[in-house]
């Protein structure tokens, strides 16, 4: 048990904190799309053939070989496509309505928030959608949204449905299958630009890439607000030791309080939502008035927010249901 946590993984405990609460903050990864069945390319098991992820997903890796990066792109669009948001994207989407102290910063790209309604104005995008397009080019500043899958006829064996059975693999993830060849003359161009001068390339953020500056700066202006303190950080589906998250929950913990509040160590409560969130590691970095919930995001987020939102109903593909 953690020193001064007694109640951390009590939901009532949290529901009666919920309940106190104006401006709540929260920080996604890929464990809330983990949670719709989309892949997360990070640690065991995490390869794309016999690809890392980090090693497709870097500016280095389009220009190498922008036909193997946008077969990786292509296959993730289609996934995305058929995937659907589960109970934690409504919870959030439903809070962000009712509340508009709620702010949602997302790293994934799946746009599973969107399709869940959540008010635009109060979820921001840290690493872009795979459904936006844009220029490869440095000097332009095309981008367009685009939901085609196949994007192009070269990127066909790309949009090919998951197998029903757990134990068949998708052609293109089996890695004797070899890959099509892709001309990259077959691949998607910049309509601004001189024909068949500059490819587009994914609307997301790879490695190495910074975040948008105007973005960063939204958040940092809506986080420290002037003597309006954050009183809830949920860090979801993400481990919350990793940038940019940990960043950014570090932050909103301490922002707006008072001298006297940092002094004494009075900050939002830091609520962790993951599978690894009650190992003994984990539970040693909570600070008072922290929480851990371990467990599927998007049913324990369901669990978390049901006094905002009612009773959710029906599993993954259910309702919030108000008595
Ligand atoms: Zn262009």
């Amino acid at each position: 048990m953690p020193p001064h946590n007694p109640n951390y993984n009590s939901v009532p405990a949290f529901h009666a904190k919920l309940a106190t609460s104006r401006r709540i903050l929260a920080v996604c990864g890929a464990g809330l799309s983990a949670s719709s069945g989309l892949a997360t390319f990070r640690g065991a098991g995490g390869m794309w053939r016999n690809y890392e992820a980090m090693d497709l997903a870097t500016p280095e890796a389009f220009e190498r070989d922008p036909g193997l990066v946008w077969l990786f792109y292509a296959y993730r669009r289609h996934m995305a496509l058929q995937a659907k948001p589960n109970a934690g994207h409504y919870a959030l989407a439903e809070l962000a309505r009712r509340n508009p102290g709620f702010w949602c910063l997302s790293q994934n790209v799946d746009n599973l928030h969107v399709r869940a309604d959540h008010p635009p104005s109060q979820l921001k995008l840290l690493h872009g959608s795979l459904f936006m397009l844009k220029c490869a080019s440095p000097t332009c500043d095309y981008q367009t949204e685009n939901y085609d899958s196949p994007l192009c006829p070269a990127l066909a064996p790309a949009a090919v449905n998951a197998p029903a059975s757990a134990t068949e693999i998708h052609p293109l993830l089996d890695p004797s299958n070899p890959l099509p060849p892709l001309d990259p003359s077959t691949l998607p161009h910049c309509p601004r630009c001189p024909p068949n001068t500059s490819l587009l390339r994914p609307g997301v953020v790879w490695f190495g890439e910074p975040l948008s500056d105007p973005l960063l700066t939204s958040i940092d202006t809506w986080i420290e607000q002037p003597n309006t303190p954050i009183d809830i950080v949920l860090v979801i589906g993400t481990s919350g030791v990793v940038w940019p998250a940990a960043g950014f929950a570090e932050q909103a913990r301490m922002a707006g309080r008072t001298r006297e509040e940092k002094e004494k160590g009075i900050g939002a409560s830091v609520v962790h939502v993951n599978l690894e969130a009650e190992e003994e590691g984990n539970l040693r970095r909570l600070e008072e008035g922290d929480f851990a919930f371990a467990g599927d995001a998007g049913e324990v987020l369901g669990r978390l927010l049901e006094p905002v939102l009612g009773r959710w109903e029906g599993g993954k593909g259910g309702r919030f249901v108000r008595e």
